[in-house]
């Protein structure tokens, strides 16, 4: 017992408790004993503080997490100070910290040396692996943004930043609306609350509920709820399979804010060199998920794989296209556009077929399962 004390790291154990327990008992006490407040004063405070954690959620997934620990866009330097002062305010440790974690959690997932396992428990994965001494001291290892001096300085003066930007900021903020003490305690204590646990369910129910469509030996995820609940995260099973893509949700409707704030970012000249990952590869890792039930029978050997086959061949020559086209858009070759338009359309045509073939394959497969007879 003793031993398994020792363990514990107070200061980030007392914090992460108490918090929201001291914001939301300090919020109902004023709100039923004091009379200095208005309705007016309440509601502009939680619209302030509800923008305010989007804001602090976009910083960590956004900035953090795909900046900073995948490098799946390059930010300029604006977007870079933006991100690392409102992610201090997330109370989730620095950037250097956090990016080195979640790189082991990539390269280790699922074994003992992934430092919020899933395997090791739901409460651990959640938020039980931050109140351990073995995970706050944690050695850090990140070469690359340790070289980066925005990085570096916040690192070096992450409480200062924290606490300036979480705790003072809201109480400023809720002064010149009207209530300090509201703006501390709503956009402040309760804000950071909420968006820790956003990011906490990333590990958690991230890693517990929705589809696996892309790999099936991952516990990562695909939920669409789980992306409403970490602003577009919660396509975990994609983004363990392709973790350079800075989008979680690869479709244009896909509830991802983070991807959409990236592109955004782009446009406006912040961000450039987004990373994705060609659909043909994406294709090839949902087909063999897909088929996975399949690959010890000869309807597998003779039917699916060569159809998997013609279909990804079909993509990679559609993805060159894709390119080419983009290629003589720029240039204006108007002759070439039009040849290419035609072509990619027939070709669009051809892969929808194959791939309706494929489906009703998969979903009558059942009866071909017969195992493959080996020949000795
Ligand atoms: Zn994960
Ligand atoms: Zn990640």
């Amino acid at each position: 017992m003793t031993q398994n004390l020792k363990k514990i790291c107070w200061s980030v154990t007392l914090f992460l408790v108490l918090n929201p327990i001291i914001s939301i008992v300090m919020l109902v006490l004023y709100l039923v004993f004091s009379n200095s407040y208005t309705v007016g004063h309440i509601g502009w405070i939680t619209v302030f503080g509800l923008l305010f954690a989007i804001a602090t959620n976009l910083s960590i997934t956004m900035g953090y997490h795909r900046l900073y620990s995948h490098k799946s866009y390059e930010a300029h330097p604006i977007l870079e100070a933006i991100l690392l002062l409102i992610g201090a305010g997330a109370f989730q440790g620095s950037c250097l910290k956090w990016s080195s974690d979640h790189r082991i959690h990539h390269r280790f997932e699922d074994t003992d040396k992934d430092p919020y396992s899933i395997n090791k428990g739901f409460f651990y994965a959640h938020m039980g692996w931050m109140m351990l001494h073995d995970s706050v001291s944690l050695p850090i290892h990140a070469p690359d943004l340790e070289k980066n001096k925005l990085v570096k300085l916040q690192h070096d003066y992450y409480l200062v930043w924290a606490i300036g930007v979480g705790y003072l900021m809201p109480l400023l903020v809720g002064a010149m609306l009207g209530n300090a003490f509201l703006g501390l305690v709503i956009a402040g204590g309760i804000r950071i609350f909420l968006t820790q646990q956003s990011t906490f369910f990333i590990n958690s129910l991230a890693h517990t509920l929705g589809n696996t469509p892309y790999s099936k030996d991952l516990t990562a995820k695909d939920s669409i709820i789980m992306a409403f609940l970490t602003h577009g995260e919660g396509y975990h099973n994609f983004h363990h399979k392709f973790q350079f893509d800075y989008r979680n949700g690869i479709k244009w409707y896909h509830w991802d804010p983070t991807k959409w704030s990236i592109q955004l970012a782009s446009v406006m000249g912040l961000a450039k060199k987004l990373k994705t990952v060609q659909f043909s590869e994406i294709l090839r890792a949902k087909l063999e998920t897909e088929s996975l039930n399949f690959h010890n029978s000869q309807f597998y050997k003779e039917t699916l794989e060569p159809l998997s086959a013609k279909i990804v061949a079909a993509q990679v020559k559609f993805d060159q296209m894709k390119a080419e086209y983009k290629l003589s858009c720029q240039k204006n070759y108007e002759e070439k556009i039009a040849q290419l338009n035609f072509e990619m359309e027939l070709l669009r045509t051809e892969i929808k077929s194959m791939q309706k073939t494929w489906n009703i394959y998969i979903k009558s497969g059942g009866m071909y399962l017969q195992p493959v007879r080996v020949r000795v």
